[in-house]
């Protein structure tokens, strides 16, 4: 009633006079409603709503800064031993002294050693880890490199160390498999030093174990090497404050909806707490450790796994502990509304099937993204069983959300926000959701059967698939002399031999069986006339751009490039 010491009635009879008509309840914009104030003698400021305050982290204190566990991530070629590593230190450590506690996927898991605890980041490879690094989160302290004895540094090997440099995360590497026969950790150390990693040994930066991962040889020192190393990086967080950390997996559970594993990395995330992880928001309904044990709260460096988030989170993306969990959700409808202008922008807001392609293009999808409604649970999970069993290592198909009943508005808004499908299966649209669908150009799918739904669903990820580029051999021919024209340069005059010659094509100049060099033409011609094409059989002159060197007796060869497309089939 009251406003900057203004009757209600009072306030409106001024605005009156300022032209603008407002009814008492009436929220003003910010330009009257300053107006109005400097008329009764105040001045107003603007606190709208600023949600990078609530994501925005603290500065901690020397003194509330704790140490914390080391986390690290495995890496290695193929077939070195990451898996087998792994598994040892899961076995031998996790369940030491743990009565009743049964192991749980659940993407990280924590050992206990005497030296300390051990956080490892259950992704081996470096893809998971560069995906991470990608979205900007940085959940990795150490990285083990495991190199096989028997097989030494590898491509993948050498990626790794690549992704770990830019990562600028120090690199232990562990020698694997030292108890073949053929094993040679020689060899291993020098190809090592050759990609720059010195092992300590020969006074370098590298902590360097040689280990046995099958037998279990070596384990223990390699256990110290990383307390060792942590040691030196000081890792320390404030754990007295409200959590926030980095999403290290999350998917649809049937019974438990969206389900996130989580690294907490400052404060302590407790139940009950409001959360955000990107554009997903709820509450910690439950929370579990890798033994599948019920937590209360998780400080620094502790993975969790917690139910309670409305949709599926990516992978990378932080979360962060908010107030309450209205705020959780501005917060996240916010981010959402920001991904949506930012796509509006950059990809326009058409979102359907036969789009994906070209979004791809314009590089603004990844992955295929799909939300799925169907009529009854009884159809929902064999549908998303299905769904679930197309992969590809290029292309993730992720169903961000799914549910019973028909596409509401809801459906719509998060398809535009995130570029994903909508699929509906024996299910009808409400009209709101249709409107603005239509509106906005969000393309809903419906079905009647599995088989169409995936047959769109595997097309489209093919059509998210990099086309592969196969050249193709079009056209030979032969240098017979080549003259010097001003101001042109050097012609080549041809005979072809094979095939024909289109002006725009990809030449190749063969001398004594090598190609010396590859270009575009600059010229094609029959006798004095420019042409688009010139056949077997005939003559012709050519120029190649940025070419001066053409030697008579060279050979030229034309090249089309054609694309290839994957198939993507079901597995399971
Ligand atoms: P990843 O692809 O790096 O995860 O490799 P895996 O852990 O799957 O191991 C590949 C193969 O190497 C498996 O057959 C393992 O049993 C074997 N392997 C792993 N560690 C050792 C080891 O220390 N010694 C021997 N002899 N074989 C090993």
């Amino acid at each position: 009633e009251h406003w900057v010491g203004l009757k209600a009635s009072d306030g409106i009879r001024r605005l009156m006079g300022m032209g603008v008509r407002a009814s008492m309840t009436q929220a003003l914009d910010l330009d009257t409603a300053g107006i109005l104030a400097a008329d009764c003698g105040y001045t107003i400021e603007k606190v709208g709503f600023d949600p990078s305050r609530y994501l925005a982290e603290s500065p901690d204190g020397e003194l509330e800064l704790k140490p914390r566990s080391p986390v690290v991530t495995i890496m290695g070629h193929v077939d070195h031993g990451k898996t087998t590593l792994l598994d040892r230190i899961r076995n031998a450590h996790v369940a030491d002294g743990e009565a009743g506690g049964i192991t749980q996927h659940i993407g990280a898991y924590k050992v206990r050693t005497p030296g300390g605890d051990i956080v490892f980041l259950d992704t081996p490879g470096h893809e998971a880890f560069t995906a991470m690094r990608a979205r900007g989160a940085g959940a990795t302290d150490i990285v083990i490199l495991v190199v096989a004895a028997d097989d030494g540094v590898m491509a993948q090997t050498k990626e790794a160390i690549a992704h770990a440099r830019a990562a600028e995360v120090p690199i232990i590497v562990a020698v694997n498999k030292i108890d073949k026969p053929d094993a040679n950790i020689d060899r291993v150390r020098r190809e090592l030093a050759d990609e720059g990693l010195a092992p300590e040994e020969w006074g370098g930066p590298n902590i360097c174990c040689e280990i046995a991962a099958k037998q279990g040889l070596g384990i223990d020192a390699l256990m110290e090497a990383i307390l060792l190393q942590a040691e030196v990086l000081e890792l320390k967080a404030n754990p007295d404050k409200p959590g926030r950390g980095v999403v290290l997996e999350a998917q649809l559970d049937r019974t438990l909806g969206p389900v996130a594993t989580m690294l907490v990395q400052a404060g302590t995330l407790r139940i009950g707490d409001a959360v955000i992880a990107g554009m997903a928001s709820g509450r910690v309904r439950v929370m579990t450790d890798d033994q599948g044990r019920q937590l209360e709260a998780a400080g620094p460096a502790v993975p969790v796994r917690i139910a309670g988030l409305g949709m599926v989170p990516n992978a990378g993306e932080n979360f962060v502990v908010m107030p309450d969990e209205r705020k959780a959700k501005e917060v996240a409808d916010w981010q959402i509304e920001q991904i949506k202008r930012a796509r509006a922008v950059s990809a326009g807001t058409r979102v359907s099937l036969e789009d994906f392609f070209s979004m791809v293009q314009s590089g603004t999808v990844q992955d295929l993204r799909v939300i799925v409604r169907a009529d009854v649970q009884g159809s929902l999970s064999p549908l998303i069983d299905s769904v679930s069993k197309l992969k590809h290592p290029e292309i993730q198909l992720r169903i961000i959300h799914s549910a019973v009943g028909d596409v509401t508005e809801s459906d719509v808004n998060l398809a535009m926000a995130s570029g994903a499908v909508i699929v509906g299966f024996n299910v009808g649209i409400d009209p709101k959701a249709q409107h603005l669908a239509d509106q906005e150009n969000v393309d809903i799918k419906r079905y009647t059967v599995i088989y169409d739904v995936i047959d769109d669903l595997k097309k489209a990820m093919e059509g998210l698939l990099q086309p592969k580029y196969i050249a193709k051999l079009i056209g030979r021919a032969d240098v017979r002399q080549v003259f010097h024209i001003n101001k042109v340069g050097k012609i080549a005059g041809c005979f072809v031999t094979m095939g024909h010659i289109p002006r725009s094509v990809e030449v190749r100049v063969v001398r004594k069986g090598e190609t010396v060099f590859t270009g575009k033409l600059s010229s094609l011609k029959r006798l004095k006339d420019d042409v688009k094409d010139v056949k077997q059989g005939f003559e012709c002159g050519i120029g190649i751009e940025g070419y001066e060197a053409l030697e008579a007796g060279d050979m030229l060869e034309f090249y089309e490039y054609e694309t290839v497309r994957e198939s993507i089939d079901p597995v399971s």
